[in-house]
């Protein structure tokens, strides 16, 4: 009889954010991972409450830390950072799904993959990680001749703007087009002139409850191509960062890219 091996512990951080909720209840079909600590801000309302197998909400990091193997992370850049240096100190492998890092913040979290496995995404979902190799396919197809332009729409609450995966997919239209990185135009307003050719323009929308939708428009002659993302529910997101969560088990230290996770 072969020995079953007992589940890793997940410190979720930002447990009582709305992503923090949805990778709670994606980590009930993922038999490999149990919620083990969970992390919440020292002035949350629900601080000491209850959650599931019994762990208590707590915002004592160090002791956090001590609980688990894996920490699931949808919070705020400084959040973000703090945490994972712990986990990093601990040897606590590292999702993180926070976005609006300044490029500073991303290279002091990518330094970390020297001591911890790491995996680190704007966007944890497969349909929109298929969605950033279409775009680079297309834009490698159509060259500079199309325009690009993304068009992002996200809840009213959203932080941070562009959306981490806006920027993702202008990355994506840049590696395909010419693989240097290309100026993104964040706004239009006045007497702007011409297009710059060789440029991506990426506009943001925010309202209501969306939970994201990103719409990549390659603008041609007389024809247009438009490859478009809809998201109606957090629980894809929640359910890709449980897989990187699962999938990091026994890797050596390194930071992983998300299309590793899910094999594209
Ligand atoms: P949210 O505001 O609902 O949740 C963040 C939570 O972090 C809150 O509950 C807050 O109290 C908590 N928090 C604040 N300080 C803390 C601290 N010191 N320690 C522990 N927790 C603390 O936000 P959200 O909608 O869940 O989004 C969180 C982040 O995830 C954003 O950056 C968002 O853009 C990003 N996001 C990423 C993906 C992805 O797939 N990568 C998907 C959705 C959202």
């Amino acid at each position: 009889m072969s020995a079953v091996a007992s589940p890793r512990g997940v410190l979720v951080v930002g447990a009582l954010g709305r992503m923090g909720r949805a990778v709670r209840a994606a980590l009930a079909h993922e038999r490999s991972l149990v919620l083990a600590a969970a992390l919440e801000a020292k002035e949350h309302p629900e601080q000491g409450a209850r959650l599931e197998h019994g762990v208590v909400v707590t915002h004592d990091v160090a002791a956090a830390v001590a609980q688990c193997d894996v920490a699931i992370d949808f919070t705020t850049p400084a959040v973000t950072l703090a945490t994972a240096n712990a986990c990093a100190g601990a040897g606590v492998a590292y999702v993180a799904g926070t976005t609006g890092l300044s490029r500073a913040e991303a290279d002091a979290l990518d330094a970390l993959g020297a001591r911890i496995p790491i995996v680190r995404a704007a966007n944890f979902s497969l349909a929109v990680n298929t969605l950033v190799w279409l775009v680079r396919q297309a834009a490698q197809r159509l060259g500079s001749a199309f325009d690009a332009e993304i068009v992002e729409l996200h809840h009213a609450a959203k932080r941070d703007a562009p959306s981490g995966t806006a920027l993702r997919l202008a990355e994506a239209i840049a590696e395909g087009r010419s693989g240097a990185s290309e100026p993104l135009v964040l706004e239009r307003a006045g007497e702007i002139g011409a297009r710059p050719t060789a440029s991506i323009g990426v506009q943001a929308l925010r309202g209501g409850d969306n939970t994201g939708e990103h719409t990549v428009m390659f603008i041609g002659q007389g024809e247009r191509l438009e490859l478009v993302h809809r998201s109606s529910t957090r629980d894809h997101f929640a359910a890709g960062a449980v897989r990187a969560a699962a999938w990091l088990a026994g890797r050596t230290p390194g930071v992983y890219r998300v299309e590793d996770v899910f094999g594209l």
